[in-house]
C-alpha cells in the first residue's frame, strides 16, 4: 500500500461523517417530483467525507440532491444504498430507536427558515435538544445562556422567536444545534432568507465552529460557498 493511501485509509477512519457510494432513490408513483418514470434517484452514488475541523460546502442546481445528501449524512433519511457512519458507528446498524438518540447526540441541524418553536423563548429553544439528553433543568439553562452569549444574543434570551430579527433568529438555531455538542453541524440554505450582511455574520459563526465540529452547508449562493474549505458540486444527484 502506498503512503498516500495508508493515510487516507487512516483519515477516514476518523472522519466524523462519511458516506460511502450512497444513491437515494425516490418512488414518485404520483409524479408529483418527475414527469413520466416512477422512479427519482436523487443521489447517484455519492461518497464524501468531512472532519472536524472542515467547512465542506455542498453546491449545484435545485433539484441537484443537496438536501437529499443533507439529510443522509444527519441519519434523517437511510439511503437506498451504500453507508453512512458518524464518529465510525454505521447508521444503519442501529435500531431506529438508537438511530434517533445517536442523531440526537451526534448531530445538529440548520435550516433555511430557522425552525424554532414559536411558543419558547431563545433560551428555551436553544436548550430543547437537552431535555431528551435527559440534561437537569440548571445545566440546560446554564448551557443555553452560554450558547446565546457565544452567538452573541446573551441580551435576548428571554425573547420569543416573532420578536427577533431573522439573523438573530438562525443564530438562536444555531445555538440549538450546538447545544448537545456534536459531531458535526448541518446547514440547508442557512444563508437563504436572510441579506448579505447578516448571512456574513451567520456565516462567521459556522465557520468558527468548525474548529471543534465538521461543518456541512449546503447553498446555491457563491458568497456562501466562498466561506468554505472546499465544495461539493452535485448535478442530477451526481457529483460533478
Ligand atoms: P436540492 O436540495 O438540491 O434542491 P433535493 O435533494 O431537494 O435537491 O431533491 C433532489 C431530487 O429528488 C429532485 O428531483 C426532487 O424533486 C427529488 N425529491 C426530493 N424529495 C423527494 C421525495 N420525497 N419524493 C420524490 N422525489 C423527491
Ligand atoms: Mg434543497
Amino acid at each position: 500500500m502506498s503512503e498516500s493511501s495508508a493515510q487516507v485509509s487512516s483519515r477516514s477512519a476518523t472522519q466524523s461523517v462519511i458516506c460511502t457510494n450512497v444513491t437515494q432513490r425516490y418512488n414518485d408513483d404520483e409524479g408529483l417530483f418527475s414527469s413520466g418514470g416512477h422512479t427519482v434517484t436523487a443521489l447517484d452514488d455519492i461518497s464524501l467525507g468531512v472532519d472536524s475541523g472542515e467547512v465542506v460546502g455542498i453546491a449545484g442546481p435545485s433539484g441537484s440532491g443537496k438536501s437529499t445528501l443533507l439529510h443522509v449524512l444527519a441519519g434523517l433519511a437511510t439511503p437506498t444504498e451504500g453507508t453512512v457512519k458518524i464518529r465510525g458507528t454505521e447508521l444503519a446498524a442501529l435500531s431506529r430507536r438508537r438511530r434517533t438518540a445517536f442523531r440526537r447526540a451526534n448531530v445538529g441541524m440548520v435550516f433555511q427558515r430557522f425552525h424554532l418553536l414559536p411558543a419558547l423563548t431563545a433560551r428555551e429553544n436553544v436548550a430543547l435538544p437537552l431535555v431528551q439528553e435527559g440534561v437537569s433543568r440548571g445545566r440546560r439553562r446554564e448551557r443555553a445562556a452560554e450558547l446565546l452569549e457565544a452567538v452573541g444574543l446573551g441580551d435576548r434570551r428571554d425573547h420569543r422567536p416573532g420578536s427577533l430579527s431573522g439573523g438573530e433568529q438562525q443564530r438562536v438555531a444555531i445555538g440549538r444545534a450546538l447545544a448537545a455538542d456534536p459531531a458535526v453541524v448541518i446547514a440547508d440554505e442557512p444563508t437563504g432568507e436572510l441579506d448579505r450582511a447578516t448571512g456574513d455574520r451567520v456565516l462567521n459563526l459556522l465557520t468558527e465552529i468548525s474548529d471543534d465540529h465538521a461543518v456541512v452547508i449546503a447553498s446555491h449562493d457563491t458568497q456562501t460557498l466562498d466561506r468554505t474549505d472546499r465544495v461539493v458540486w452535485l448535478r442530477d444527484g451526481k457529483r460533478e
